[in-house]
């Protein structure tokens, strides 16, 4: 029996047989699919306006969603306008947000971007990438959530740590870099899918395609999926 049982563990899975990684045809099943499992996909974190969205993807680097939600009740009462996340001590900052780790790094960066979107942007959070991307702290994944989420302007695609790695186990890109990777996205999903592919990456991603133990036997993708049970 235990033969039997070690012989069956080694059988490799059937080579991949979907369409080509990447096609128009793999790509649009694989946005269906994703479509039927997660139809409301959206951003988890809160915010009423750009600018609290600006700080809340700010804090969750290297967080969860979850406890930067936590931290944002008490913050956004206390922070409403650009001016008082300009104005205040480093030390305060860091105080009330420090749970969400990177405290020093978050709190030195929320500031100067405040500072800066006064100086040079009216006070008003920018509505370009040319211009979100100048703000300390900010690259075009920071970016591509505010302008998506909070303006509906569409100019990328929101790579975090979930996207990227669901993206190179579907065979849409063999790089690592976030840039590089939202450059292959952007050449192979519709423009259409770009924000709304982001949030349904992640879902996906948290609940069956996680980093140590992909779920690929609970998997809607698995007949699209070139990695299927070859993740260990
Ligand atoms: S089949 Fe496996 S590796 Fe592919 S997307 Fe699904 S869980 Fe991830």
């Amino acid at each position: 029996m235990r033969k039997r049982e070690k012989e069956m563990n080694e059988i490799s899975p059937p080579p991949y047989a979907g369409p080509p990684p990447g096609s128009p045809e793999q790509v649009t099943a694989i946005i269906g699919e994703l479509r039927r499992l997660y139809p409301d996909a959206k951003t988890s974190l809160n915010f009423s306006n750009p600018l609290e969205l600006l700080v809340a993807t700010q804090l969750s680097a290297q967080s969860t969603d979850e406890l930067v939600n936590m931290v944002t009740v008490d913050l956004f009462k206390k922070y409403r306008s650009v001016e008082d996340y300009a104005t205040v001590s480093q030390e305060e900052l860091e105080k009330d947000i420090r749970s969400t780790g990177f405290y020093h790094n978050k709190a030195k960066n929320i500031r100067a971007a405040a500072q800066r979107i006064i100086t040079n942007y009216g006070g008003e959070v920018p509505r370009t990438m040319e211009d979100l991307v100048t703000l300390p702290g900010v690259a075009r994944k920071t970016a591509n959530v505010v302008l998506g989420n909070a303006f509906g302007i569409v100019e990328g695609i929101a790579v975090d740590t979930h996207v990227g790695r669901l993206a190179r186990r579907l065979g849409w890109t063999t790089n690592e870099d976030p840039v590089k990777v939202e450059q292959d996205l952007m050449r192979i999903i519709p423009r259409k899918d770009w924000l709304s592919l982001s949030h349904m990456l992640i879902y996906h991603g948290r609940a069956i395609c996680t980093a140590r133990r992909p779920r690929c036997a609970q998997c809607a993708l698995v007949h699209l999926c070139p990695s299927a049970f070859l993740v260990s």
